[in-house]
């Protein structure tokens, strides 16, 4: 019996890792889980996937911040025998005035968005050479296209991960490997609710000002993209139908960046 394809998707304990690693268990993929969180502290995410998953699920804790990318995707493939879809999904996000902004802050942002895709990719590359087929989703962001004021460091690392993007999917396009970048606009995870405290702070405003008036301003539909259509756009690319759809950024921004 042929083996069961597997999915390594970081940050998937929370938001929008939580979904894709979801909608990916419920398709069929072994699932690897990963998250800063010690195991026992996210039962709850493990146990979510665990309930639609037809393979398996595991966990590996790893803080991509401290380059661990590159031993959590050989610990997956020592876990379930291969890797055959990469979702770059952890992020986090830091606002303040450029001025202002500490060294450590654009440092650990950078870490784990940009330099974390690279170890992860780097590392699982390989493996999908050896059969020929992979897919490579980064969860990058509108961010990765136009910029807004007080992310300095999310908005270079996301421009960043859309060059990685680019650039890899060129070198491994004859191998039935693609490599995309899904770019969200605001999607309500707790990662936009930290942010709205932030951003409130910053703007000298109140969380209602913020989700009217700075969260939902740029976005037309004047909604939040809900974390299932980010999951069922990965589920796509992950198909053969999205075969030729690579080296691309994916906007799911409710019109966003068509201003
Ligand atoms: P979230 O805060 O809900 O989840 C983030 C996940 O990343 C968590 O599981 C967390 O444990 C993990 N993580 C954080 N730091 C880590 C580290 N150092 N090592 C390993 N894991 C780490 O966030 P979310 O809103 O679901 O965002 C997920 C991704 O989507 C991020 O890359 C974010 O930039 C991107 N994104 C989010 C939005 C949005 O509006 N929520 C919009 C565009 C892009």
């Amino acid at each position: 019996m042929a083996r069961r394809k597997a999915a390594l998707v970081t940050g998937s304990t929370s938001g929008i890792g939580l979904a894709i690693a979801m909608r990916l268990a419920a398709d069929g993929y072994n699932i690897m889980l990963n998250s800063l969180e010690p195991e026992e502290q996210i039962t709850g995410a493990i146990s979510a996937v665990k309930k639609v998953a037809k393979g398996g699920v595991a966990y590996i804790q790893a803080d991509l911040a401290l380059e661990q990318g590159t031993d959590l995707v050989i610990d997956t493939i020592a876990h379930f025998g291969r890797i055959d879809v990469l979702v770059n999904n952890a992020g986090i996000q830091k606002v303040s005035r450029i001025e202002d902004f500490l060294q450590e802050d654009w440092e650990h942002v950078r870490a784990i968005i940009l330099d974390g895709a690279f170890h992860t990719i780097r590392a699982a590359v390989p493996d999908m050479l050896s059969r020929k087929w992979g897919r490579i989703i980064n969860i990058a962001s509108a961010h990765a296209l136009v910029a807004s004021p007080f992310k300095s460091a999310y908005v270079a690392a996301k421009h960043g991960l859309l060059g990685l993007t680019k650039t890899v999917a060129l070198e491994v396009a004859e191998s039935s490997i693609t490599v995309n970048a899904i770019c969200p606009g605001y999607v309500f995870t707790p990662l936009v609710e930290k942010q709205m405290k932030d951003q409130a702070q910053v703007h000298a405003m109140s969380e209602d000002q913020v989700r009217r008036n700075i969260m939902l301003a740029p976005q037309p539909t004047k909604q939040f993209v809900q974390v299932e259509e980010i999951a069922s756009m990965a589920s796509y690319l992950c198909g053969d139908m999205a075969r030729s759809i690579t080296g691309t950024s994916i906007a799911i921004d409710g019109g966003w960046t068509a201003h």
